[in-house]
């Protein structure tokens, strides 16, 4: 029987604070979790692939499918659009996969509201479970940022001063991880994970 209490795991932080590199060892932890790839109107940096690392959307493209509804969740960040396909979240849930969201702070707060008005069994309810990974500091974060060698030094400063509103947010999350040490926070994030998956087992529907 397939697992009706597949977990949606909706994860964000700040730019630079190390979302990507823990979503990948995750999902080498767990082979059988999901990645969603969402669709953006960004440029793809070095080394990214359409269709793995995003979908590469043109602006007339992204809002077309905005339009046509296709999206669970979209936001503009950073100055391009980025969004999820509600299809890419019900094809995992509907398997029994848990999916992992990397996205940001609206588009987050955009699913918790859905959430509240789905019913109780819906499988997005069931699944959801939000945490917020921070940086140590802002002053490691920029210098994770500009480590990073992927962005520039205007487009690194516009995401240092966007940090600062997501670090507002953090406290909306059911769970909240500092990436200081990346073996520790992975830790954190793989206890999380397994104690809401025991809670799942526990309920009964
Ligand atoms: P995000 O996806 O949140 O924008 P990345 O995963 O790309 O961030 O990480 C930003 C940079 O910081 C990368 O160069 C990455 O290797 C590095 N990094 C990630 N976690 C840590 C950590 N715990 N300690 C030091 N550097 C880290
Ligand atoms: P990046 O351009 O560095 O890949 O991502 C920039 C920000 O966009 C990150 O905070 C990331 O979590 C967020 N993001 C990526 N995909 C989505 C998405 O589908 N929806 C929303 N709302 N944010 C996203």
């Amino acid at each position: 029987m397939k697992n009706k209490k597949a977990l949606l795991l909706v994860i964000s932080a700040p730019s630079g604070a190390g979302k990507s590199t823990l979503c990948n060892r995750l999902v080498k932890h767990y082979p059988h979790m999901t990645y969603s790839t969402s669709c953006t109107t960004r440029h793809p940096r070095k080394g990214e692939k359409n269709h793995e690392h995003y979908h590469f959307l043109s602006k007339t493209e992204f809002s077309t499918r905005a339009t046509n509804g296709e999206f669970i969740e979209h936001a503009e960040v950073h100055q391009n659009l980025y969004g999820t396909l509600k299809q890419t979240i019900e094809k995992a849930l509907s398997d029994g996969r848990d999916i992992i969201m990397d996205i940001d702070v609206q588009g987050a707060k955009q699913i918790r509201e859905a959430c509240k008005k789905l019913p109780p069994q819906d499988p997005v309810r069931v699944g959801f479970v939000d945490i917020f990974i921070a940086p140590p500091s802002m002053e490691e974060l920029r210098k994770r940022l500009y480590g990073r060698s992927t962005d520039t030094r205007e487009v690194i400063e516009n995401r240092m001063n966007n940090a600062e509103d997501e670090m507002k947010q953090r406290n909306h999350y059911q769970h909240q991880i500092i990436n200081d040490n990346l073996n520790e926070a992975l830790g954190e994030l793989i206890q999380v994970i397994e104690t809401e998956k025991q809670s799942r087992k526990k309920r009964f529907f």
